[in-house]
């Protein structure tokens, strides 16, 4: 009998052709289920396949879902995909195990702020706007280096760089573009990639995908 694969295993069929093509190990590559607008009856299927790790882009909708998941399957990671208000850092670093939006020296004191609070060092992806977007969020490339300096600083633990490139535009050079710039800046992390270019971003270093429409089908 011929049983069917599930998203979540073409995803991760894809990944691993991904990373056989450019002799990676797939091992290095975290999935994020970017669980956004689900609820928990798309979200459990994918917990009983073994995901452990999402993403959501708000804060407050993740407050009122993640908890009582977390309460079933403790070894859940959830990471922060959105952008974040700075009013929010105090929540954002309760919640969540990693956070890839910093993205201006305003949040990067709340977040500082908000961990001296908590006691807990959540790990941050700083956010470029790699294709120097008008009205997106990601800092730009200009002022990369002074916001690593001030997180550092400010005992923020980064994990690395995350790009959104432009809409509609081969992501290519913009995958290329963070690698080097992370490069440049000593970080190894990766957060590039969605459903319809994650295997480009795997291929060019990506060390999380964020995948939700190919996990979860069209959001409503
Ligand atoms: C929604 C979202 C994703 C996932 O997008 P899909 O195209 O549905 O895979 C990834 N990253 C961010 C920042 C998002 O907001």
């Amino acid at each position: 009998m011929q049983i069917a694969s599930s998203p979540l295993d073409q995803v991760h069929t894809s990944i691993a052709r991904a990373c056989k093509a450019s002799r990676r190990d797939p091992a290095d590559v975290t999935l994020i289920a970017v669980s956004k607008t689900q609820g928990p009856g798309a979200i459990l299927p994918l917990l009983e396949q073994g995901q452990r790790v999402f993403g959501e882009n708000r804060v407050q909708e993740a407050q009122g879902k993640w908890p009582a998941l977390k309460a079933q399957f403790p070894d859940i990671s959830l990471h922060l995909v959105g952008q974040l208000q700075s009013n929010k850092a105090d929540d954002a670093v309760v919640l969540f195990d990693c956070i890839h939006s910093v993205d201006r020296p305003s949040l990067v004191t709340a977040l500082g702020k908000a961990m001296d609070k908590a006691g807990k060092r959540v790990p941050c992806f700083v956010q470029v706007n790699v294709g120097e977007e008008d009205q997106k969020g990601g800092c730009a490339l200009a002022d990369l280096p002074a916001l690593l300096d001030q997180a550092r600083a400010a005992g923020i633990p980064l994990a690395g760089l995350m790009c959104v490139p432009p809409a509609g535009i081969e992501p290519a050079p913009f995958f290329a573009l963070l690698a080097k710039l992370a490069a440049d800046n000593g970080l190894s992390g990766l957060s590039m990639g969605m459903s319809g270019d994650f295997e480009t971003a795997v291929m060019l270093g990506a060390s999380h995908v964020r995948v939700g429409t190919a996990l979860f089908g069209e959001r409503s």
